[in-house]
């Protein structure tokens, strides 16, 4: 049998007829860019989130960079990340001329809030904390840090749409930015991103720095962007958006799946932090010798994905920054033994059999 690490067809399908007949509407309207539909979504996502006010934006990264720049974070600042986050978390802060200082993570793969305070510098201004692979980090202790060393709290909701802490939604705690890549827990057609926010001065710094820097047609207060998500996709997540909550249960049940059946004691499966959930936007398991698993794998027609092979660190693009191999241990041993197995909407259950068999067979 053939499971591939992810098809986003399925999703597609599931409802087709809705999508379909969204994309006709908008294109019948005439109007495509910054009108009803992204109005819409604004509200609808802000409601879902039960935060204050949302403002769509053209993808994730660039959620990231409008968020350091309205809050005045750039050259010569300091924005503690963690340090196995995908590497676009720690683009948008140094886009923006700020240094990303990077923390180590926990058991749970999210920031180690035991260890942010000895990072802290006079030139710290914000923690930005990624909810990775869908598990909502440990928010209780980053806003006591923030409060204590009066820091901003920037959250990467990239990956965790709808998973919550303490029954509080990621996107609530701090400026939530979030992507709708396709492939995230709540995926576009193409790319879009958002800003949340309970702060409506925030907000409405963005809506000016997404369209040129201007408020009024033609009458430019700053030098902006053009960062706005356009119609159609608003339109699109309008619809996906009444879903999510059943898109949520069904990756919760494959999760289930793989927790309770895969028994193999070589290989570790990921743990849920107590007050946390998780939204299962990826499965990452371990294991020591992951590329001879990941071969095996690929043998039996099971695709896999490693998130992340190379830690930014470590990258080519912050070779600048000049950390060298081994101060981040944490980081870089998760780097080389994380391996994510297939999760994604309309898996059928025996490919969801197949994966666990598969696994339980591995002899190393
Ligand atoms: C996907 C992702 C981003 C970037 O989002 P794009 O819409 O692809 O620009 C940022 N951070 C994390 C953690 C992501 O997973």
């Amino acid at each position: 049998m053939e499971v591939p690490f992810n098809v986003l067809d399925r999703q597609f399908f599931k409802y087709q007829s809705e999508y379909e007949q969204k994309v006709l509407e908008v294109l019948r309207s005439g109007w495509y860019i910054l009108g009803k539909e992204v109005q819409e979504f604004e509200k609808e996502f802000a409601k879902y989130l039960g935060v204050k006010n949302v403002v769509g934006v053209d993808n994730g990264l660039n959620a990231l960079v409008l968020t350091f720049r309205a809050l005045g974070i750039g050259e010569g600042d300091e924005v503690i990340v963690q340090g196995n986050t995908y590497i676009a978390s720690v683009m948008g802060i140094s886009m923006n001329g700020a240094t990303p200082v990077f923390v180590e993570p926990d058991e749970f793969f999210n920031m180690d809030m035991k260890k942010v305070e000895e990072k802290i510098t006079s030139k710290t201004k914000a923690i930005l904390v990624t909810h990775l692979y869908g598990q909502a980090s440990n928010m209780e202790k980053v806003i006591e840090i923030c409060k204590k060393h009066n820091l901003k709290l920037v959250e990467d909701c990239a990956q965790s749409h709808g998973a919550k802490f303490n029954g509080k939604m990621t996107g609530n705690f701090g400026i939530g930015c979030f992507s709708f890549y396709p492939s995230k827990n709540l995926g576009a057609f193409g790319d879009g991103g958002a800003i949340a926010t309970n702060d409506d001065e925030f907000a409405q710094k963005i809506k000016v720095l997404r369209n040129y820097g201007s408020e009024k047609r033609y009458y430019n207060q700053v030098v902006g962007y053009n960062s706005r998500l356009d119609e159609i996709q608003a339109g699109l997540l309008r619809v996906k958006l009444k879903y999510l909550n059943e898109l949520t249960e069904e990756r919760e049940k494959i999760a289930k799946r793989y927790i309770n059946e895969i028994k193999n004691p070589l290989i570790k499966l990921p743990k849920v932090r107590e007050n946390a959930t998780h939204v299962w936007h990826l499965f990452v398991i371990k294991y020591e010798n992951r590329d001879r698993l990941q071969e095996y794998l690929a043998e039996k027609g099971v695709g896999t994905v490693i998130h992340y092979p190379i830690p930014p660190h470590m990258s080519e693009a912050y070779k600048y920054l000049n950390i060298k191999k081994g101060k981040l241990p944490v980081t870089e041993k998760y780097a080389e033994t994380v391996l994510s197995i297939p999760m994604y909407n309309g898996m059928k259950n025996e490919e969801i059999s197949y994966v666990v068999e598969v696994l339980n067979e591995f002899k190393g």
